[in-house]
């Protein structure tokens, strides 16, 4: 089943990135790119994913910009609501400041902060609780793709949170699929391969929810301009997950404009 009714979504993961002077011209950066040439939000979602330290001020240097690009949290507590959690943050604090996604899954979570199922699986459903959209990151890594594991791993991930999330629930989760091997490396799946997983994961959400046609299913792993526009033309890819090309505006900028171009 195709995915290309999907209005896509393009999302800059900043990671531990940038110093403050370096985000401000970023946000002015893209800001004027997007006032010089529209792209109209019904084409493509934005998000970008600062720090927790400036999410609210990213927030509120994008409320001034002629279109409505949205922040997103990068991580979110296991522990719900208030309390004494020194150095958390919950899904209940994130909604008291308006901010209305968070990543969750990333690899760099799962591998080197040991987030495995069951805290995954918490995370997951006190989002949701709190009314947040989860971009629910999946990925095999190169040992698994060399066994042939990929798609066994990528659906078992989708699986795992398929116990947390509430039926109509479905239509606050956004997948990413990012190859791990992909992440940072400026290895790119090829279009074909990524292709033949977002089907794969398409079909598997159909199984699991009504909702499975509508989800959006977002590549990430090395996307740039010089390879968006291939990526852009699959018609399950519904946008990227992008992390070093977000860290430049015009690049980020020239990302959106390829997904946007396939509605
Ligand atoms: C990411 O970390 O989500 C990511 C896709 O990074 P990069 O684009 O740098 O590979």
């Amino acid at each position: 089943m195709s995915g290309s009714a999907v209005t896509p979504w393009v999302v800059g993961n900043w990671k531990m990135n940038p110093m403050q002077a370096e985000a401000k011209e970023l946000v002015s950066g893209l800001k004027e790119l997007l006032k010089n040439n529209p792209i109209k939000e019904e084409d493509c979602y934005l998000g970008v994913a600062p720090t927790m330290l400036a999410l609210s001020a990213i927030q509120a240097d994008f409320s001034s910009a002629t279109r409505v690009i949205y922040t997103v949290a990068q991580n979110v507590s296991i522990i719900e609501g208030t309390g004494a959690y020194t150095g958390e943050v919950s899904a209940q604090l994130l909604q008291d400041q308006q901010i209305k996604f968070v990543l969750i899954g990333h690899s760099e979570r799962r591998e080197i902060f040991s987030e495995n199922t069951p805290i995954l699986n918490q995370k997951v459903k006190h989002a949701l609780a709190a009314d947040l959209t989860v971009i629910y990151c999946v990925g095999e890594s190169l040992q698994q793709r060399e066994n042939g594991q990929a798609e066994q791993v990528v659906l078992q991930q989708i699986c795992d949170i398929a116990s947390v999330v509430q039926a109509e629930q479905w239509q606050k989760i956004v997948i990413a699929y990012e190859p791990i091997w992909a992440i940072g490396t400026g290895k790119t799946a090829s279009p074909e391969d990524a292709q033949a997983m977002h089907a794969k994961i398409r079909e598997g959400l159909t199984q699991i929810t009504p909702f499975g046609a509508q989800i959006a299913i977002l590549y990430g792993g090395s996307v740039k301009p010089e390879n968006a526009v291939e990526l852009a033309a699959c018609p399950d890819i519904n946008g990227a997950l992008v992390g070093g090309a977000s860290l430049n505006a015009e690049s980020f900028y020239k990302i959106a404009q390829a997904f946007a171009h396939t509605k």
